[in-house]
């Protein structure tokens, strides 16, 4: 009730406004109708293991090149957005500059991909589960990002979520690396606990990220998961990079 009330006074004072094109909205909302329509969501066809889109017509289900080579510890990765233009963007506000009330409008996106058919056991027997900062990042960027948006997500979709991995090596960040270099980087970098490992027995895992690039992270996670008991494991983020 009372947080009701401040932040209908809050609205009278700053009203919201698009976070996009600043146009102002009603309460509750961070992206109006036509920022959002704007968005360039992942539509098929794409990848069924690594969420990658492909221009053309493939009307049927298929693996990238890319992917034959690889064994991944996780069933499938899917995204939201492509990494350009508004997603881009609401991503780095999210995560730079701090503008944590975006995670329930990033969350929201992630909920097309969610109807995927593939998701269907993970609905009834899931858990959304998000990769883990280090704790110093974490206290560097006071939130870890995915955590933020796995708990908007489990509050729309009435998925449990559960913070049970933990990174116990400070990683240096990836984006300068290659794929060889990732990997070795992200050796031994997550772990579990014995409490949680309890916890996850016989679950499917949605793990939750915001960016899946070359997937070296999300299966580095889905490795432990599965390791200590998962069902399955599936790969959700908003943007595929
Ligand atoms: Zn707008
Ligand atoms: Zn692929």
């Amino acid at each position: 009730m009372l947080k009701k009330t401040v932040s209908r006074i809050l609205d009278l004072i700053y009203p919201p406004s698009c976070h996009l094109c600043e146009c102002s909205l009603i309460a509750g909302s961070h992206l109006c109708d036509t920022c959002r329509h704007e968005l360039s969501p992942i539509e098929p066809p794409f990848c069924t293991r690594c969420g990658e889109s492909y221009d053309g017509q493939i009307n049927t289900p298929f693996t990238c090149p890319n992917c034959h080579q690889l064994d991944f510890h996780f069933d499938f990765a899917i995204a939201a957005l492509h990494s350009d233009g508004g997603g881009k963007e609401l991503i780095h506000d999210f995560k730079y500059m701090r503008q944590i009330h975006l995670a329930a409008e990033l969350a929201k996106l992630m909920n097309t991909p969610l109807k995927d058919s593939r998701f269907r056991p993970y609905l009834t027997n899931g858990l959304l589960v998000p990769v883990p900062l280090h704790w110093m990042r974490q206290r560097k960027r006071r939130f870890n990002q995915a955590e933020e948006i796995c708990k908007k997500l489990s509050a729309q979709t009435n998925i449990p979520h559960l913070s049970a991995l933990k990174r116990i090596r400070n990683t240096q960040t990836q984006t300068r690396h290659n794929r060889a270099k990732r990997l070795e980087n992200l050796k031994s970098a997550f772990s579990m606990t014995m409490r949680m490992k309890a916890r996850i027995q016989g679950k499917h895992i949605i793990l939750i990220d915001d960016v899946f690039t070359t997937g070296s992270t999300a299966n580095e996670c889905a490795k432990i998961l599965m390791q200590n008991g998962a069902q399955k494991t599936a790969v959700l983020t908003v943007l595929r990079g």
